[in-house]
Parts: structure tokens; C-alpha cells; sequence
């Protein structure tokens, strides 16, 4: 049972958890019930609501149209993170949404998607959507990290996963350092479209990278922390 109604921030879903798959030690899939009608843009956010609190969380279409899904990293002494952990299935959840204009916008420079571990939500998103033929850049400690691979690699013009572990045999075709370290040292030179999301810092430096070595690109980001 879903309930919608108005609200000044926008519409106000009430829906449950429907299931719950972990990837890694503190990486989870939360699978939520699709409120009736809800539609959104690949790259668009939801707001849930934590008592007072609230936390923003990219939205992935599910396994089926009535399912919503989320990519959430519990983040140590994370308030939400943690009670999204835990919380159990079926448990009510309130969000709004969606939220947010970082979607996907076709012109004729070649896209180039920059992420961060749980920053990879919003392109998993747009490649589940159709979209096919980007670059990609996604930056995590060990292989394990590169949440949907299967599934983006194949719809990539290049997948590059940039790792940041030390002292272990990198797989073929990764690159040993940051998302920001490949920008500066391997990209080849050019205009783009850069999409860039996940930690504030890596934004920051791209950004900077990318109005030096390539300035006639367009850049739109999502920080999420
Ligand atoms: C537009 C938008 C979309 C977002 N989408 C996602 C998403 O799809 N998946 C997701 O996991 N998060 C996403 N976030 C981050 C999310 O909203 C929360 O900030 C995050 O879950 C931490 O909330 P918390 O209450 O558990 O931790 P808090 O109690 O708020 O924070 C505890 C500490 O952890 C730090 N922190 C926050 N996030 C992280 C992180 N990912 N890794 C390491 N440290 C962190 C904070 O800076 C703080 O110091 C998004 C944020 C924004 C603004």
C-alpha cells in the first residue's frame, strides 16, 4: 500500500523495504516498493526521511517496474547509512522525490562518466536506461568495489576501473591510482561532456584538471559527501 501526497519539498512517498542484498562487507543493495505513480530520470535522487533527519540517495530502476533500487555504502557512525542496514524487510519508509538535474544530456561530445564508489548509482542508472557508448571512470579501493561491472563494461566505449589498493596484482585493464590520476596522465586530449560524481574532493580536482587539460568541455556533478 503506497500513500502520495503534496508536499512544499516536493511529493512524499510512503513505501517498504523489499529486500536487502549486500555486495560488499559495507555496501548494500536496498530494494524499495515503487510508490503508484512515481517516474524519474535516470540520475535523479530520492529524500528519505530518518525521523528529522534526511539523506539523499540515487535512484536505480529495479528488476521490475515495481521496484526502485539503491546503491548505500554504511558509512561508519553513519546515522542513516547504518539504520538503512539494518532496517527489516517490509519495514515503511518515507522519501521524496524525485529530485535533481543530473541526468543525462546528448550533444555531440563524447560523455565521459568520472565516479567515486557509490557515485557509480546515478550512471548504473543511465546505462540500465540505454544509455550505451561513454567512457567511464570508476574509482574504488579493491576490484570487489566496481559494483554492476557486468553490466556496464559491456554497454561502455571504455571501462576503466582506477584502484586504489596497494601491494596487490591489479586485474588486466585497471588502472593503478585515482579516477583524477587518469584524467591528468591518460586522457587523451579533447572536448567532452564530464559527468562527475561521488566525494567532494575528487570533483574539485577534476574540475580543476579538466579546465586545464580540457577546456572547452562541459562538466556537470553530483557531490554526495
Ligand atoms: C544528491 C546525493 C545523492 C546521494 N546518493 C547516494 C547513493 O546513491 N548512495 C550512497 O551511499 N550515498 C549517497 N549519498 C550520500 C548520502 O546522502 C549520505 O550522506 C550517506 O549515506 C551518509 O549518511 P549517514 O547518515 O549514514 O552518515 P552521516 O551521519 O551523515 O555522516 C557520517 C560521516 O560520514 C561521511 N560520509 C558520508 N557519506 C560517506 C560515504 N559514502 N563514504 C564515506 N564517508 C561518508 C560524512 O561526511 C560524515 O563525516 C548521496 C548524497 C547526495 C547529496
Amino acid at each position: 500500500m503506497t500513500n502520495v501526497h503534496a508536499s512544499p519539498a516536493g511529493r512524499v512517498h510512503t513505501s517498504r523495504i523489499t529486500r536487502r542484498a549486500w555486495l560488499t562487507e559495507d555496501t548494500f543493495i536496498l530494494g524499495l516498493e515503487r510508490p503508484h505513480p512515481f517516474e524519474f530520470q535516470a540520475g535523479q535522487h530520492i529524500c528519505l526521511f530518518h525521523g528529522q533527519t534526511t539523506r539523499d540517495y540515487s535512484l536505480i530502476p529495479g528488476r521490475r517496474h515495481n521496484e526502485l533500487t539503491l546503491l548505500i555504502r554504511r558509512v561508519s557512525e553513519g546515522l542513516v547509512s547504518n539504520q538503512l542496514s539494518r532496517s527489516p524487510e517490509d519495514s515503511p519508509i518515507q522519501f521524496s522525490g524525485p529530485h535533481g538535474y543530473f541526468t543525462f544530456r546528448p550533444s555531440p561530445r563524447h560523455p565521459v562518466l568520472v565516479a567515486t564508489g557509490t557515485g557509480i548509482a546515478p550512471f548504473a542508472a543511465m546505462c540500465f536506461s540505454g544509455l550505451t557508448g561513454f567512457t567511464l571512470l570508476h574509482g574504488v579501493r579493491h576490484p570487489g568495489e566496481l559494483y554492476f561491472r557486468n553490466r556496464l563494461a559491456p554497454a561502455a566505449r571504455l571501462y576503466m576501473p582506477c584502484l586504489t589498493c596497494h601491494g596487490e596484482d591489479l586485474p588486466q585493464g585497471t588502472f593503478p591510482g585515482r579516477v583524477t590520476a587518469y584524467l591528468a596522465d591518460k586522457m587523451a586530449v579533447g572536448e567532452y561532456d564530464f559527468y562527475l560524481s561521488g566525494r567532494r574532493e575528487m570533483i574539485a580536482e577534476a574540475i580543476a584538471i579538466i579546465d586545464r587539460r580540457f577546456p572547452s568541455s562541459r562538466i556537470y556533478s553530483e557531490t554526495f559527501f
